[in-house]
């Protein structure tokens, strides 16, 4: 299998009073065609950084890539200048964000958002991109799309401008779809509705789609892969099927637990105590977990997990899955 996308050992950090801090720590990944990868973690993991350090949409004054690379069908992307990415973002990998409505420019029509990604890439002529605009509207479920791309982004539902923003992210087939938390901002029913048409355009654009949620219901719903991440760190990473079936990271447990269920009494629903440490509270060695995870050991402060292939397809940075490493050793 061909990958898509790579990144190889990414330090992606931030300016914080003067000093750098990795926000994404080391993180080696990959996404190959028509795959569907699920990156899940609670906010302040890095999952967006990670994912704006792909695009190389960081903000430049606050924030760089430290050490690493990112590859596209073979070629390196994060070094490239602004005029190549423009070529490549929009039209060979597009981003969708929670937000919408402040993706989408409050004073433009949907119609003449839309007809600005095709001028941008393509050689369309005003007329021909409007009649394609329209096309796409309808292709992701807006009844009548040739009223809507006359319309402004505030005379839309919040599930409608999603859907324009796919819309719009899909315009030129791209071969890869980054998804940030597409659904968090809409209610329920809404959330069903877009991950459905998710699943749709990816099947017909023989897309892949890198989806960032925190909601590792939606990551069952629809990836074929996950990595869980941590405090910039991926923790664990399987096929959907053994992450749900044999969860191995205490975190990975603790988010499958906070999962809403409907068979649940809302009291019992788990959540996992404290929170993400920050950038500039890091621990800077032992597990980055260690402060929240109910079974950590003495040495977790001191001992740094390694990610490590514990089954095959597999891998996990744990120190219960470790051979044991005896704590007079570390301590020497
Ligand atoms: Fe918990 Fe220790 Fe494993 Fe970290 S290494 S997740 S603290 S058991
Ligand atoms: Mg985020």
């Amino acid at each position: 299998v061909s990958a898509l996308l790579e990144v190889k050992d990414l330090e992606t950090s931030f300016l914080i009073n003067g000093k750098y801090y990795n926000a994404v720590d080391g993180v080696s990944l990959r996404v190959n065609r028509k795959q569907i990868v699920g990156i899940v973690g609670e906010s302040g993991c890095g999952k967006s950084v990670m994912s704006l350090s792909i695009m190389n949409l960081l903000p430049k004054n606050i924030s760089r890539i430290r050490r690493g690379e990112i590859v596209f069908e073979g070629k390196r992307i994060d070094h490239l200048g602004e005029e190549e990415l423009n070529r490549i973002r929009g039209k060979e990998m597009a981003m969708i964000f929670q937000e919408p409505m402040t993706s989408l420019n409050p004073v433009f029509t949907i119609g003449s958002q839309i007809a600005e990604v095709f001028f941008t890439h393509t050689n369309l002529s005003k007329k021909e991109a409007r009649q394609r605009s329209i096309e796409l509207l309808r292709s992701v479920g807006i009844a009548r799309p040739e009223s809507v791309v006359n319309e402004y982004p505030h005379q839309l539902s919040g599930g409608m401008r999603q859907r324009v923003m796919i819309a719009m992210a899909i315009a030129c087939r791209p071969k890869l779809l980054i998804a940030d938390e597409p659904t968090t901002a809409l209610d329920v029913t809404v959330q069903a509705q877009i991950l459905e048409l998710l699943k749709d355009i990816q099947a017909t654009n023989e897309m892949a789609v890198m989806l960032i949620t925190h909601d590792l219901g939606v990551v069952a719903e629809m990836c074929d892969e996950v990595i869980v991440m941590y405090a910039g760190k991926i923790v664990e990473r399987a096929d959907v099927h053994s992450l749900f079936y044999h969860p191995k990271h205490p975190y990975t447990k603790l988010l499958m637990e906070s999962i809403p269920r409907m068979d649940r009494e809302v009291e019992t629903l788990s959540s996992i105590r404290g929170i993400v440490p920050s950038l500039a509270q890091m621990p800077r060695s032992g597990c980055r977990f260690a402060e929240r995870c109910p079974k950590a050991m003495p040495e977790c402060k001191i001992v740094t997990p390694k990610l490590t292939e514990h089954s095959p397809g597999h891998e996990v940075a744990c120190l219960l899955y470790e051979e044991s490493v005896p704590v007079h050793e570390v301590m020497k």
